[in-house]
């Protein structure tokens, strides 16, 4: 699905279906679950092919029922 070289280095960017990504819509996240997802074989950059994003922006814009919702604990950082 990817296999092109990275726009960062000249390592080579592999697919990788990685168990959770989260990805931003519109400053929230979608997670999606099982996804192959672009990994640079050098620099570590990670890729997202357009068929994921369409799916991450389906799913933010409430056009397609996610499967279910998680509850993610928020606070400031504070140095401990
Ligand atoms: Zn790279």
């Amino acid at each position: 699905m990817y296999d092109f070289a990275c726009e960062h280095c000249d390592g080579t960017v592999r697919t990788r279906v990685v168990e959770r990504e989260a990805l931003r819509h519109k400053g929230n996240f979608v997670i999606l679950e099982d996804v192959p997802i672009g990994v640079c074989d050098k620099c570590g950059s990670r890729y997202f092919d357009a068929s994921v994003l369409r799916r991450v922006a389906e799913i933010g814009r409430g056009n397609v029922p996610s499967q279910r919702t998680i509850e993610i604990p928020v606070d400031r950082y504070a140095h401990a």
